[in-house]
């Protein structure tokens, strides 16, 4: 405690922080997740900023299938994977990714962060080329931080680049070539071309790896993901994703792919080697997810009919959006401080959602988020759309017609 000006420090930069307007302050609920939520201040909101695109955080059979194995496998572990805290319950859950993402087997962590960060470093080295799209999530951009091999960067979902890329990668004489991208991007709903990367990647014989956490569940007709929706099941080595998101929402992360990929990570990966154990009640709830969701598309479809009528309804009434079919819709409002007003005219409003801004995303695209859920009733919906019409012609967003 000799040194002041470490804090003093510390102080300024929040201070400056908080003048730039990028502060992020937390905002606490007094409720369970769901498509409506009680504000600390006890005011009921209709929820549209929260990852919860199957409705299952806030659920109640999801809520049962964790307190049964809760009941049967107790709270935790207190021990990493290796030495004594791998329940059956884990096993199981591995089983039933692997069988549901269409791949050989499956590696749990506590977190997304962990499997992108642990993912790369114990598969890749100075030898090896790692070709990330720009826009992939920062846990992924950490993940190759850790690891030796080159990086090469394509623009976001840009074919033509990732090509060059590719090209220069290989007359740089690398072993092996991974290409590493998001599914969806979560900025902008964005769904990368799967289609098109696997032929890239076939071309010039490089690796595929895709980052599945705004799309496991729900993307493709039996919500597997982006790579069932483009087509490609069975043709992308490495698969990372949450159970932090649709799969139940919690946390908890994965990585699927092929035995010897797997194995190798179970032997190597340090997030999975150094940290504790998945708790046995979120790998018992995400098996029952995992079974709900193989059962039956309804919450899925639900999820589609939600984000095709709100997607239609906004453009209707003036707003301009990225186009797109993914529930995560960016509403443009393209100004930094209109942005950060209409948000809170939003709040007032009964609607909690997201500004976002430079620097979040780029100059001049300043955005609200919207994010759909299952959960949203069409009520809800037409309630969160009045709202935007009002906000919208208060601050001459849209026209007063
Ligand atoms: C949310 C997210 C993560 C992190 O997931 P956690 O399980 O919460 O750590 C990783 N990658 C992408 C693309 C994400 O959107």
């Amino acid at each position: 405690m000799s040194d002041q000006t470490f804090y003093s420090g510390l102080q300024q930069k929040l201070d400056t922080l908080r003048s730039d307007g990028l502060f992020k302050p937390e905002r606490v609920l007094a409720s369970r997740q769901g498509a409506e939520v009680v504000a600390q201040d006890g005011r009921t909101l209709i929820n549209m900023c929260a990852n919860n695109y199957l409705g299952l955080s806030g659920d109640v059979e999801t809520q049962q299938a964790a307190a049964a194995a809760l009941e049967k496998y107790g709270y935790g572990l207190s021990s990493v994977r290796f030495i004594c805290g791998t329940q059956t319950v884990h096993k199981e859950l591995e089983s039933a990714l692997s069988n549901f993402l269409g791949t050989e087997d499956t590696i749990l962590y506590a977190a997304a962060f962990d499997a992108n960060g642990g993912v790369f470093e114990p598969l890749f080295d100075d030898n090896d080329a790692i070709i990330s799209d720009a826009l992939n999530h920062a846990s992924i951009i950490d993940g190759v931080r850790l690891c030796k091999a080159a990086r090469y960067r394509y623009a976001n979902n840009d074919m033509a680049d990732l090509e060059k890329q590719l090209i220069a990668a290989t007359e740089a004489g690398k072993r092996h070539k991974i290409i590493v991208t998001d599914g969806v991007f979560s900025m902008d709903g964005t769904i990368a071309q799967l289609d098109k990367i696997v032929a890239l990647a076939e071309q010039y014989g490089a690796l595929t790896m895709i980052d599945e956490s705004h799309a496991s569940g729900f993307m493709g007709a039996t919500g597997r993901g982006t790579h069932e929706h483009c087509g490609v099941i069975g043709k992308i080595d490495i698969i990372t994703g949450t159970l932090g998101k649709a799969l139940g929402g919690a946390m908890g992360g994965f990585t699927s792919g092929k035995k010897e990929v797997i194995e190798t990570l179970r032997q190597k990966s340090r997030p999975y080697l150094f940290s504790n154990t998945l708790a046995p009640m979120i790998a018992g709830a995400s098996l029952a997810v995992l079974e709900r969701i193989s059962k039956s598309t309804e919450l899925r479809d639900r999820l589609h009919e939600n984000t095709a009528y709100f997607r239609a309804e906004i453009e209707r009434i003036g707003f301009t959006i990225k186009p797109g079919t993914h529930p995560v819709v960016p509403v443009m409002l393209f100004d930094a401080p209109i942005a950060q007003k209409f948000a809170a005219r939003m709040f007032e409003l009964g609607v909690l959602l997201s500004g976002f801004f430079y620097p979040v995303v780029p100059m001049g695209q300043a955005r609200v988020r919207v994010q759909l859920s299952a959960a949203h009733t069409r009520e809800q919906l037409d309630f969160v759309l009045k709202a935007f019409e009002q906000a919208g012609r208060e601050l001459d967003i849209i026209k007063n017609t």
